[in-house]
């Protein structure tokens, strides 16, 4: 199967080291490891579900023991991005945990720092988009992770930091622990992302949920454990599953990651979550520790759970929608990935005047279609900059979110003036049954705004 672009949200800096890198660090270092070449390196570092927990932890120690210092943390992060890039990854956010990168005397930040720099320069040479979580640590106290937002917070001051992950062993160690600490990321404005219902049960997203207000979700697959399932399919949902299917939080689905901790991809409950409308998104996790990368998640997603290649486009548009850059580089984001995969938007938008929406009976036609001959319509990115130009000056306008399903053979994509970028136009009054959802839009005085909360999970929704 031919891929579009990948779009990963879930992938661990420390996880994906190569093999041949680990090598020349150990050498650097003085540190002996298990074997001495690549290859047998390779296949020591990657779990199997026959490894215990403490076992299969193990590797993640030979490689944090290895990346003490900025270089050897420049150089990984840079490295993660070419091996994305390569891999036709077009944006990624990485996650490490700064204070476990502190032993040889950096700082968290210096840590921060370090990655930062290897992230700019593998964006520079590759062209990938990336961004970086921090992650706090579930067996740590919530002072550590106070710290560990703190740092995160200074940090997302440069740029590249857009949010806080909770990472490690959930059995023992749930979210509400370090409630204090999400609640002080997200009055400094940074997102939030936690891992749950990996390792331990739903009681575990439950948690994250009550305590930490994740928006998003890392793994999440025991939320099967809160469905009703019969013949394969999902046929009711416990408070836990329903709370975060309608509460719209995406999950990074990370098949063979699951896979080596024991829940074998064949069996995997991602198809039948999506089916049951849950936004699944896939990610590669651990490239290294568990042997994937994030076109393999995309083919064993295809070849053993029956994704069809449009199921895998609309992974990677909600991965896009759900990524914590800023609106601008999201909804361009959003955009590359329909282009990338050839796939018709699943929901457009149309800004009205709120009045003329209002008093319209079943059809609806805005003044500008005696100018224009057509009504203008948007995918979620170009929605921010013709408004500039259209709607100065206008307060209450309502984006109509249309289903372009619903609509007529009236749909045109036109080629806009001096871009190369498509149009959606539609030569036909929009019918009242094709908009599935109407949010209202308050621009400031230029006519600019940004896209509300409300709007990127109604474009979403239909994903
Ligand atoms: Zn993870």
């Amino acid at each position: 199967m031919n891929l579009g672009p990948l779009v990963v949200l879930h992938d661990h800096l420390d996880g994906g080291v190569r093999p041949s890198t680990v090598l020349d660090l150990a050498e650097r270092l003085g540190v002996s490891t298990p074997v001495d070449n690549a290859a047998a390196l390779a296949e020591w570092m990657t779990i199997t579900p026959a490894l215990s927990l403490p076992d299969a932890f193990s590797r993640f120690d030979l490689v944090g023991s290895l990346l003490q210092g900025a270089d050897a943390l420049e150089r990984v992060a840079q490295e993660a991005l070419e091996d994305l890039a390569a891999d036709g990854v077009i944006y990624a956010e990485l996650r490490f945990a700064p204070l476990l990168h502190t032993v040889g005397g950096l700082s968290p930040n210096g840590a921060i720092a370090a990655v930062q720099r290897g992230l700019v320069a593998g964006m520079d040479g590759t062209g990938i988009q990336a961004r970086l979580l921090c992650c706090a640590m579930r067996d740590q106290p919530v002072e550590v992770s106070e710290e560990l937002v703190r740092a995160a917070v200074v940090a997302a001051r440069d740029g590249l930091v857009v949010g806080v992950d909770l990472a490690g062993i959930e059995p023992g160690f749930p979210a509400e622990l370090h409630a204090r600490a999400f609640d002080l990321a997200r009055q400094a404005g940074l997102k939030i992302t936690v891992h749950a219902g990996e390792m331990d049960g739903a009681h575990q997203v439950a948690s994250a949920m009550g305590s930490c207000h994740p928006d998003r979700i890392g793994h999440g697959w025991r939320l099967i454990d809160d469905c009703v399932v019969d013949d394969g399919h999902i046929t009711a949902l416990g408070s836990t599953a329903l709370a975060v299917r309608d509460g719209r939080v995406p999950l990074e689905m990370c098949l063979t990651s699951n896979a080596a901790l024991g829940k074998p991809i064949a069996s995997h409950p991602a198809a039948m979550l999506r089916d049951a409308g849950f936004l699944v998104t896939l990610s590669p996790d651990d490239r290294s520790i568990t042997t994937t990368t994030a076109s393999a998640e995309h083919r064993h997603a295809a070849e053993l759970l029956g994704f069809s290649r449009a199921d895998l486009a609309h992974c990677n548009e909600r991965a896009a929608v759900a990524a914590f850059c800023d609106d601008q580089q999201r909804a361009a984001l959003v955009e590359a990935v329909h282009a990338g995969w050839a796939q018709m938007p699943s929901r457009l938008v149309h800004l009205a005047e709120r009045e003329r929406w209002r008093s319209a009976g079943d059809t609806y036609l805005p003044a500008e279609f005696a100018k224009d001959g057509f009504v203008h319509l948007s995918g979620l990115h170009q929605l921010l900059t013709p408004a500039n130009r259209f709607y100065r000056g206008r307060h209450d306008l309502v984006a109509l979110v249309v289903d372009p399903n619903l609509l007529g053979p009236g749909l045109v994509w036109e080629a806009g003036t001096e871009t190369l970028e498509r149009f959606p136009h539609y030569y036909a009054a929009i019918e009242r049954a094709a908009v599935v959802d109407e949010i209202a839009l308050h621009p400031a005085s230029d006519g600019s705004f940004l896209l509300p909360q409300a709007l990127v999970a109604a474009c979403a929704s239909g994903t």
